[in-house]
């Protein structure tokens, strides 16, 4: 056992702890929190695991979500963070490979690491800092290796998540996956099919925004595992379209922007559908492809800031760094932005009626939206001044953007 330093986030999530331990029930740090711990890397969330089963979690804080009870998982909101606790369980056999059929609670820890993917995610960590390290994952993240707790042929056959799993850690981390896990990988890489599709985009989607994504993507093909992910196993030659060079990308809506940047045959709207994304993913996606169409022809201007909202400066640089190898993009479109004459079509100093009132003899159609964006480009470009006047007096006379 060690002692190792804490973060704000621990000593916050200490107070948990401290809570479900005054009602006489153990209480662990678990999985990725720890590791991430030892590794002085930055957190994601913080995990618990405790003796208490839900029932009592629940009586203990005031604010819960019981997010999966059936697998004794609950969301405790503490000091406006969340914090899943879940009740130390053995799982049951997987016969559809998505759920264990039972779940059964149990007292201590010990059966509740051995369920757990990887040796590198079955520790745990009471709130002096000791750590339980029962299947020597300290030892595999000092080496830098992946590999299963158990046999990797049935904890993977149990639930072949664990192989993206697997993947998306080695891009995370840049760790190695130990030769008998990446052998065992192999063998059942073919049962990705029959889990859920979010499950996989969940996973896919950390994976691209690796910080050592080189090595996920090796891996990623060195298994032929994206022979099993969705339009990659129709299109299996899109793997090899993305550039050596790869960089991460931070969120999915950026990698769909990619892959049809690649290949412009497979529609965002396919990508969509068969990654079941959510519309946000979707649009996020569209505006980017945009973007990079019109940086494509034209580099970084007015318009391609305009289109991005600011939230997507970063993916978008990210992008043009993998695509078009151009670093430090941000600053210049962050430059740019404040120098915008409008951010969007509501400042313009004319609306839809304005254009309208113009033409009374022409009946409503396409054209009013097509007339405003010929203004707005030319707002952009500096050609005009946002002022009703100007604008006015430019659309009575360039009435060829009526037609
Ligand atoms: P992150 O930093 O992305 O949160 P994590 O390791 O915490 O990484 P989670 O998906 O949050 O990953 O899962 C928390 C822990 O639960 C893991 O560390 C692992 O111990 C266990 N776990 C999660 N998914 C599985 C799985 N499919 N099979 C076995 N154990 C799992
Ligand atoms: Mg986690």
């Amino acid at each position: 056992m060690i002692t190792v330093l804490f973060t704000k986030p621990f000593i916050e999530a200490t107070e948990v702890l401290n809570q479900i331990e005054s009602h006489d029930y153990d209480a662990y740090f678990v999985g990725g929190c720890v590791r991430d711990l030892l590794l002085k890397r930055e957190i994601g969330d913080i995990d618990i695991a405790t003796s208490a089963p839900p029932s009592v979690t629940q009586q203990i804080f005031n604010k819960v979500i019981p997010v999966g009870l059936e697998h004794g998982t609950v969301i405790v909101r503490h000091r406006h963070q969340s914090y899943e606790v879940t009740t130390f369980r053995v799982d049951g056999s997987y016969s559809d490979q998505r759920h264990p059929d039972t779940v059964e609670f149990i007292q201590t820890i010990d059966q509740d690491l051995k369920r757990r993917d990887f040796t590198i995610n079955a520790l745990a960590m009471d709130k002096q800092g000791n750590v339980i390290d029962l299947f020597d994952g300290r030892s595999d993240i000092e080496n830098k290796i992946i590999q299963t707790v158990g046999n990797g042929f049935d904890r993977f056959t149990e639930d072949p998540l664990r192989i993206i799993r697997a993947l998306r850690f080695s891009s995370q981390l840049g760790f190695s996956i130990s030769s008998n896990t990446l052998k065992d990988m192999k063998f059942v890489k073919g049962e990705i099919e029959n889990i859920a599709v979010e499950r996989i985009t969940n996973e896919i989607s950390k994976l691209f925004a690796g910080d050592y994504i080189e090595t996920g993507i090796n891996y990623l093909i060195d298994t032929k595992v994206y022979q099993h992910l969705p339009i990659m196993n129709e299109y299996p030659n899109i793997i090899g379209l993305l550039p050596k060079n790869m960089r991460a990308v931070r969120s999915f809506g950026g990698v769909i922007a990619l892959f049809h940047f690649l290949d412009p045959t497979i529609s965002i709207k396919k990508w969509v559908i068969e990654w079941k994304c959510s519309n946000k993913v979707k649009n996020e996606a569209l505006i980017l492809n945009e973007a990079l169409l019109h940086f494509k022809n034209n580099g970084l201007d007015r318009w391609v800031v305009y289109l991005l909202p600011t939230e997507f400066y970063r993916v978008f640089s990210e992008l043009v760094n993998i695509l078009f190898e151009l670093e430090g993009l941000v600053d210049e479109m962050e430059d740019i932005d404040s120098n915008l004459p409008i951010k969007s079509k509501k400042d313009m100093a004319i609306t839809g009626d304005d254009v309208r009132e113009l033409f009374p003899q022409l009946k409503s159609g396409p054209w009013i939206h097509k007339t405003l964006t010929a203004v707005e480009h030319e707002i952009l470009s500096g050609n005009l001044k946002n002022n009703k006047i100007v604008l006015k007096d430019w659309i009575k006379w360039n009435p060829h953007v009526t037609d």
